[in-house]
């Protein structure tokens, strides 16, 4: 960490405003912090994703003052229909004393842009269409700004002057944020790049006009077919209460059809099979099919290094038993601000380092049991035959099931809770704990 200067721009630079970025410029801004928010895109802007929030991630949009309440425009849900091995069950989300017992729905352009908005009105100083290019490195190789481009009509969005129209500027801060997702290129140019030991998805999404549309419960069809292979992944159907369904599916990297599947045609397969007034069809398509990868169970690591710190995608925060990344991107930005927060309260440098160097420390406490165990069922439903047999033998069992919703979302009481919270949570701290 770099000396408190003058010039700095901000006690902390955030990269990236997606959720991971403004959870943490929100509570920095909170803490009193001066923050600088870089966004490449503007707002409203696409981001490819299923669009589904399970109870965990509401309670992290609660949590920062969101209004998910009736009438503000998020479709609700009350569980997940699992469909498979011929068979289809209702699981509603569990009730829980530390979760809501609901989820939500909404496109990526609408949440993105509530949450960078959030983080406005707590203070935060967010710069739309400027791109960081790389770090700006102290003596000692330590990471103390960024340099940015800023497009050539950037504004900040919020009624701040224009910014210079073509030069690369300069950023300083006493703290740097890299939350730029999945591909993180700030990570990567200080020298972070990914772990080929820790698991990795790949999901294809796009949108149908649809009767569907106003589905009370997420969908999940566990069958996904490759000739008689079965494919470690699922398939989702999401409906978005605007008219259309979000419909992907998405395959982990331990199965061999992981590097040579066509995933779009994989996708097409998939909803021929589906019934016809459903809509799911070429002329019914809205938006194009889109694809990226989701990095999980930490696999960007260390969390803290040569100064920046990492959240969300670009921490590889991804959930590997389903996928889900905003909650995880949520809570750690959360974690990383008050982490920040307290290092900068510190009187000295040296100080301020030993609380900084706790973050991964905090991050393993709060996950690394639970995507160890992750990082076990990823190895497990790489294999055809296990996938199919947890399939069959899982789907006749609707208790069996409801365990596996608690444990697959992460949705458990840390304290009291009934039997299944305490296997779960149990399992969770015995599990080997590598950050
Ligand atoms: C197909 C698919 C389906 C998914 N479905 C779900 C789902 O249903 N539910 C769920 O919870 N999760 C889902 N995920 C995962 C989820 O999308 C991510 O985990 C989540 O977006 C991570 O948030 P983030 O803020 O860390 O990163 P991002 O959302 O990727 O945000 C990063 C931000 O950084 C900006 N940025 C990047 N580089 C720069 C730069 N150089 N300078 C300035 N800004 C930059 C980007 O423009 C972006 O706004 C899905 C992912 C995929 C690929």
């Amino acid at each position: 960490m770099t000396e408190h200067v003058k010039d700095d721009d901000a006690d902390v630079i955030v990269v990236g405003a997606g959720p991971s970025g403004a959870t943490t410029a929100y509570y920095l801004a909170q803490a009193g912090l001066t923050v600088l928010l870089l966004e490449k895109a503007r707002f409203p802007r696409e981001k490819v994703c299923g669009d589904g929030l399970t109870p965990r991630a509401v309670k992290t949009l609660i949590a920062m003052g969101v209004d998910v309440g009736p009438g503000s425009g998020w479709l609700r849900n009350k569980g997940l229909r699992v469909i498979g091995a011929g068979m289809r069950l209702e699981l509603p989300w569990p009730e829980l004393d530390s979760y809501p017992g609901y989820g939500l729905v909404r496109t990526r352009a609408s949440l993105d842009e509530t949450l960078a908005r959030r983080a406005q009105a707590a203070g935060v100083k967010l710069l739309e269409g400027v791109t960081v290019t790389g770090p700006v490195l102290d003596d000692a190789g330590q990471i103390a700004g960024v340099t940015a481009r800023a497009e050539a009509s950037a504004g900040t969005g919020s009624g701040h002057s224009e910014r210079d129209r073509s030069s690369t500027q300069t950023f300083r801060a006493r703290v740097v944020v890299a939350a730029d997702g999945n591909s993180s290129r700030l990570s990567v140019a200080m020298g972070l790049r990914r772990r080929d030991d820790r698991p990795l998805g790949v999901a294809v999404r796009t949108y149908y006009t649809s009767p569907r549309h106003d589905d009370d419960y997420l969908e999940s069809w566990l069958d996904l077919w490759d000739g008689d292979r079965l494919l470690p992944g699922y398939g989702w159907i999401f409906g978005m209460g605007d008219g259309t369904s979000n419909v992907g599916l998405g395959l982990l990297n331990t199965s061999d059809a992981f590097g040579n599947t066509d995933y779009r045609e994989l996708l097409k397969r998939w909803l021929r099979s589906m019934p016809e007034e459903w809509g799911y069809v070429e002329e019914n398509r809205t938006e194009p099919v889109r694809g990226a990868a989701l990095p999980m169970g930490f696999n960007r690591t260390p969390h803290y290094y040569r100064g920046l710190l990492l959240a969300g995608d670009a921490a590889g925060m991804v959930n590997p038993f389903n996928g889900e990344g905003i909650a995880y991107a949520m809570e750690s930005g959360e974690i990383l601000a008050r982490t920040i927060a307290q290092a900068l309260a510190r009187p000295d440098r040296e100080q301020a380092e030993r609380v900084l160097r706790g973050y991964p420390q905090a991050l393993a406490e709060t996950y690394g049991g639970y995507y160890a165990l992750g990082r076990l069922f990823v190895q497990l439903i790489g294999r055809p035959q296990l996938m199919r047999f947890a399939t069959r033998h899982g789907m006749a069992r609707p208790a069996l099931m409801r365990f596996a919703l608690k444990l697959l979302a992460n949705l458990t009481d840390p304290r009291g809770g009934d039997a299944a919270d305490r296997v779960i949570n149990g399992m969770t701290r015995l599990a080997p704990n590598p950050r």
